[in-house]
This record gives C-alpha cells, sequence and structure tokens, in this order.
C-alpha cells in the first residue's frame, strides 16, 4: 500500500486515521469540505510532506491523477445531533457521496473500504450484535437520515463488490471516542467530559439505563488499518465487547474528572436504542483484531487531552 485517499479526513476519525497512515509511511490524500470536521484535526497531519488535502464535497466527482491503492470512505455527519441538523446533506453523503468514493476507488483498482455503522441495526432485537443482524430500523424516523444512508451504502459497496470490478470492505464501527471529539457535537462523551469539566449538570437522556459499548480511537483506528489491509468484504463489526449504561459511563466521567456536577435527566431522543454491542468474533477471526485500552484508560485520556485542548483555547 502506498496512497491512500481518506474521505472525512478532517473529521474526529478520518483525521486520526490521517496520521496512523501517514505514520506507517503513506502518502494520504485527505478530502473534506469541513461541514463537522475542524482544521486544528488536520495539525499533526499537514506536519508531513506526504499529505495533501482536497476541501470538496464528497458529492462531487473526485479526481485524482496517479496511482492510488485505497480509497476509505468515511465523510458523513455522524453525531446524531449533526445528522439531525443536516438532514439531507446525510442522506447524500451516504447515498451520492458514497458512489462518488466507489467509482474513484474502482477506477484506480484500489481497494475500498466504508466506514460504515452500528446504527445499521437500529433499536437491536438480537443482542449481543452479529454481523448477520438485518437490524431494526424505523425507515422514516428522525434517526432515518443516517442508518438508511448508511444501508444504502453497504448495499451499494456489495453491490458493486459483487460485480468483480470493486475489491471493498465494509466496518460496522460501534461507539468510539477520544481526543479530537469536537465540543458541542452533541455526543455522550463529549457532552459529559465538557459538562463535567465546566462544572455544569451532566445531562442523561431518559432513565440513562440504556447500553452502548464505547471503543476508544486508537484501537478503533487499528480495525480499520487492517480492514483496508484485508482482502475481506464482510461487514465487520469494529467496537469494543464491555457494554455499560448511559448512568454508568456518567458516574465515570464524574469520578475521573473529580468533578462535582449533578446528573439532571432530559427526554430521551425518539428511536434511541436500547441497547447495544458488538459482536466482535469476525473482527477477531478476519482482522485478528480486538480493542484492548479500557474505558476508564480511555476516558482518562480523553480528559486529559480535552483539558489541554480547552485551556489552550482561552
Ligand atoms: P465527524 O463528524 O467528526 O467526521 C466526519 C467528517 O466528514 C467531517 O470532517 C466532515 O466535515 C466530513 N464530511 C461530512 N460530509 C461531507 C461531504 N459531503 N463531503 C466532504 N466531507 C464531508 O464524524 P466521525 O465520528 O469522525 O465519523 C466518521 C465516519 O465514521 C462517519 O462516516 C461515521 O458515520 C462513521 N462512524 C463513526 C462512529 C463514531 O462513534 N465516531 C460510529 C459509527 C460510524
Ligand atoms: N446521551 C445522553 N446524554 C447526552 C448525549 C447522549 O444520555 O448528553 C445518550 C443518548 O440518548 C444515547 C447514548 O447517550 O442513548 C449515546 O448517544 P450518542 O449521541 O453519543 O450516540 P448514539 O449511540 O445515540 O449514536
Amino acid at each position: 500500500m502506498s496512497r491512500v485517499l481518506v474521505t472525512g479526513a478532517a473529521g474526529f476519525l478520518g483525521s486520526h486515521l490521517c496520521d496512523a497512515l501517514l505514520a506507517r509511511g503513506e502518502e494520504v490524500i485527505g478530502v473534506d469540505n469541513f461541514s463537522t470536521g475542524r482544521p486544528e484535526n488536520l495539525a499533526v497531519a499537514r506536519a508531513h510532506r506526504a499529505f495533501v488535502l482536497l476541501e470538496q464535497d464528497v458529492c462531487n466527482p473526485l479526481a485524482v491523477s496517479g496511482e492510488l491503492d485505497a480509497v476509505c470512505h468515511l465523510a458523513s455527519p455522524a453525531s446524531p445531533a449533526d445528522y439531525l441538523r443536516l438532514p439531507l446533506e446525510t442522506l447524500r453523503a451516504g447515498s451520492r457521496g458514497t458512489e462518488t468514493a466507489i467509482a474513484l476507488a474502482a477506477e484506480h483498482g484500489a481497494r475500498f473500504v466504508l466506514a460504515s455503522t452500528s446504527e445499521v441495526y437500529g433499536n437491536p432485537l438480537v443482542h449481543p450484535q452479529p454481523e448477520t443482524y438485518w437490524g431494526n430500523v424505523n425507515p422514516i424516523g428522525p434517526r432515518s437520515v443516517y442508518d438508511e444512508a448508511k444501508r444504502f451504502a453497504e448495499a451499494l459497496t456489495a453491490a458493486y463488490a459483487r460485480t468483480g470490478c470493486l475489491n471493498a470492505g465494509i466496518a460496522r464501527i460501534f461507539n468510539t471516542y477520544g481526543p479530537r471529539l469536537r465540543p458541542g457535537d452533541g455526543r455522550v462523551v463529549s457532552n459529559f467530559v465538557a459538562q463535567a469539566l465546566a462544572g455544569e449538570p451532566l445531562t442523561v437522556y431518559g432513565e440513562g439505563t440504556q447500553t452502548r459499548s464505547f471503543c476508544y480511537v486508537e484501537d478503533l483506528v487499528d480495525g480499520l488499518v487492517r480492514m483496508i489491509d484485508a482482502e475481506v468484504l464482510g461487514p465487520v463489526n469494529l467496537g469494543n465487547a464491555v457494554e455499560v449504561t448511559v448512568l454508568e459511563l456518567a458516574q465515570c466521567v464524574l469520578e475521573l474528572t473529580g468533578s462535582t456536577s449533578r446528573i439532571v435527566h432530559r427526554p430521551l431522543p425518539a428511536d434511541d436504542p436500547t441497547r447495544r454491542r458488538p459482536d466482535v468474533a469476525r473482527a477477531s477471526e478476519l482482522l485478528g483484531w480486538k480493542a484492548s485500552v479500557s474505558l476508564r484508560e480511555g476516558l482518562a485520556r480523553t480528559i486529559q487531552w480535552w483539558a489541554r485542548a480547552t485551556a489552550t483555547a482561552q
């Protein structure tokens, strides 16, 4: 592998993926329209001579001259607050944007990796979720702009792969957190850490008994890189198999920050999945991958980064 294009490069995951690829000697072309990403996420990448950024919408045709070995398609709003604010843009990034990225990969004979999501399982009726589970998604609910866009993106990827013209892989990413989460992006770790450090109440939606399985970004990016290198279509779940309730997460953030913030309850958003945990057997079998950073360790690193980033910004 020598030259990789990453869409969504200025985002939380995309920027870490660019850094990891540059660190192992790849040339990286980043694509981003900065709709939810931030220029500062690319500070490390931009310091490399092997990095270039194309500032453009992934829905417009991508023209890249020279060889290309892989295309990783991460461009899409990902936080529920973002995709509810950008519903049509989210549907386009998953549909037109995916087709544009696939066309580029096919033109160059490059491997294509789709960043899909555990949201394709919707509010799952099977627990934990294996890749063979087809999901339980409300096709016209508010979250459908994201869920159905990703389901379409998976269908498109699988259809191209079936033609034999595309070497493709589908990664179903479960909730991931870590440095470079955008303060105010509305995701639960961003909200709780920001609230705890500011001494504001932690907003638990509903009773806080709903569960998620949180993966540290370093682990996740390692899984994505293995997916680039592998020859498998998958789909493959990438996530940490340790499941916690939202209330347990809030308590852990309070403990690690030493914050005296209260916990307050707010209404549960529509169609919020009640529980989510990846079955990670396939990731282990096909990629030799398993998350290794514990929630406490990952949160401690995230909180440390967050406190430093906030102090520098002031
Ligand atoms: P993010 O919002 O931080 O990053 C997304 C990036 O894509 C941003 O830089 C944004 O500006 C860019 N983008 C959006 N639409 C674009 C467009 N039309 N053209 C060009 N750039 C565009 O989100 P993230 O957490 O880094 O997620 C990255 C990918 O991983 C997404 O596809 C998301 O669905 C997937 N994913 C993430 C998680 C997670 O927990 N972080 C979980 C499941 C799936
Ligand atoms: N959540 C919460 N408080 C917040 C933000 C989110 O209780 O301030 C809950 C949300 O309702 C969901 C879980 O935390 O049950 C994870 O939410 P997030 O938006 O991070 O990701 P999701 O898994 O819903 O895509």
